[in-house]
């Protein structure tokens, strides 16, 4: 059977934090603010995933108020997302994504995101898409106070 996730989430800009987006620090003045290294892409595609197989969310399985988590490396989550749908025997089939940032710059950094979440994922790069576009200077994205990132995922289960 097949079955379509959707994950969303969004961070804010904070001095003095690193700038994870899909696995890469991005050289940035400003990072994002979180419990764990805040990486927005990442943990819209685990919520993507989770939600395909109909599990519930991120903030269940890695609760901001647990230690473990404290500045965790959300690709290492994600991998433990991936071990959640093995179980389930789903199999990751695509996952699409877009980032919404009016800054940092994000293009030139999109193929090593693709690398990452391969990688972890367990799929060829040409199942992952990441694309980035801003939001024309409106909102709290436009204003450089935050990150959107949105994503859907299709698994094949039984
Ligand atoms: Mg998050």
């Amino acid at each position: 059977m097949i079955k379509v996730g959707l994950g969303v989430d969004v961070h804010a800009f904070e001095e003095g934090r690193p700038c994870i987006l899909g696995g890469v620090v991005i050289p940035h003045p400003r990072g994002l603010t979180g419990h764990s290294d805040a990486d927005a892409l990442v943990h819209a595609i685990m919520d993507a995933l989770l939600g395909a197989v109909g599990e519930r969310d991120i903030g269940h399985f890695f609760p901001n108020t647990d230690a473990r988590w404290k500045d965790a490396d959300s690709l290492h989550l994600l991998a433990k997302v991936r071990e959640t749908l093995a179980a389930r025997k789903a199999a990751i089939h695509n996952v699409d994504a877009t980032l919404i940032a009016q800054e940092p710059k994000l293009a030139p950094h999109l193929p090593v995101m693709l690398e990452n979440l391969s990688r972890v994922l367990g799929i060829p790069a040409g199942r992952i898409a990441v694309k980035a576009t801003t939001c024309e200077w409106m909102g709290f994205v436009g204003r450089k106070e935050g990150v959107v990132a949105l994503a859907v995922a299709c698994v094949d289960t039984e």
